[in-house]
């Protein structure tokens, strides 16, 4: 790897909406009717960021590193997810530099909570609270996410030598 340009990474997760399931963002706990479906905690914001911390670094995906299929991640707690990431990030010999995310959804109203969810996600990161944005937007009542049926999210990461 180059020793002094940053390198960027891509995340995308999607999951399906669900009764009976809490909403969990960002490591936050969203009020809402409905949650997100997945072995673990289904945080899709926290794992669009674990895939695009591992991409940057050319380690693979979050099936790779955190299996399905395995018990052990049954209702895990994603933000503990991401700390394992930034464990195989910093043996790598990196930190991450910027952080920008942007989740899709129709319902519920995200923007009171986007702030909180930098924060956690920052502490997580070790950067500052300004190095971190995350963003909303609804599809537009188009397809999955406009017909509430999931939860879509994006992020980018950059990261730099420790
Ligand atoms: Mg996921």
């Amino acid at each position: 790897m180059e020793a002094d340009i940053p390198r960027i990474g891509f995340g995308y997760d999607v999951h399906r909406l669900v009764q009976g399931r809490p909403l969990i963002l960002g490591g936050l706990k969203i009020p809402f009717e409905k949650g997100l479906h997945g072995h673990s905690d289904a945080d899709v914001l926290t794992h669009a960021v674990m895939d695009a911390i591992l991409g940057a670094i050319g380690k693979g995906d979050i099936g790779l590193h955190f299996p399905d299929s395995d018990p052990m991640y049954k209702g895990a707690n994603s933000l503990s997810l991401l700390k394992k990431a930034m464990e195989i990030l910093h043996q790598e010999g990196f930190t991450v530099n910027n952080l920008d995310a942007t989740i899709v959804a129709q319902e519920p109203k995200l923007t009171e909570y986007l702030d909180e969810m930098g924060k956690q996600l920052s502490h997580v990161l070790g950067v500052e609270p300004g190095s971190v944005n995350v963003k909303a937007t609804t599809s537009e009542g188009l397809g999955y996410c406009g017909r509430g049926e999931g939860l879509a999210a994006y992020a980018v990461v950059t990261v730099k030598r420790a």
